[in-house]
């Protein structure tokens, strides 16, 4: 999609550290992390938001969940890692391409702030 920026990395025509990348889906390391490990997953494929990707996609959501997993796991916080999809700017959603943020290897607290 036109002027997506998570669109233009899955593309590769943006840098980014990517950490896992298969047929479906890509991970990065988020560029201003709010924990030791924090790691972007993302379809190739565009959708807004995780409800959009759910009815629009759901072999695609199960990707994205598959990869959050395995790279929790080779991140070495498969015992403990928070998923969160922020949907909608009152979310605090800023990137209108679904991504679930992995985020571990420090005390997450809950709520969450
Ligand atoms: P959200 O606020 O849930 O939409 O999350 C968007 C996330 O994308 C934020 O945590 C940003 O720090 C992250 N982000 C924005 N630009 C980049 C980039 N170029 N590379 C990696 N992460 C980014």
């Amino acid at each position: 999609m036109a002027d997506c920026l998570f669109c233009s990395i899955a593309a590769g025509d943006i840098p980014a550290d990517i950490v896992l990348s298969n047929d479906h889906v890509i991970a990065f390391r988020d560029i201003a992390p709010q924990a030791p490990v924090h790691v972007l997953v993302i379809p190739k494929e565009h959708h807004a938001n995780v409800g959009e990707l759910a009815n629009q996609a759901p072999q695609t959501a199960a990707h994205v969940l598959q990869a959050a997993k395995e790279v929790a796991e080779a991140q070495g916080i498969g015992d403990g890692y928070r998923l969160v999809f922020n949907t909608g700017a009152d979310a605090g959603q800023t990137v209108f391409h679904v991504h679930a943020h992995v985020l571990g290897k420090r005390d997450l607290t809950w709520p969450p702030g």
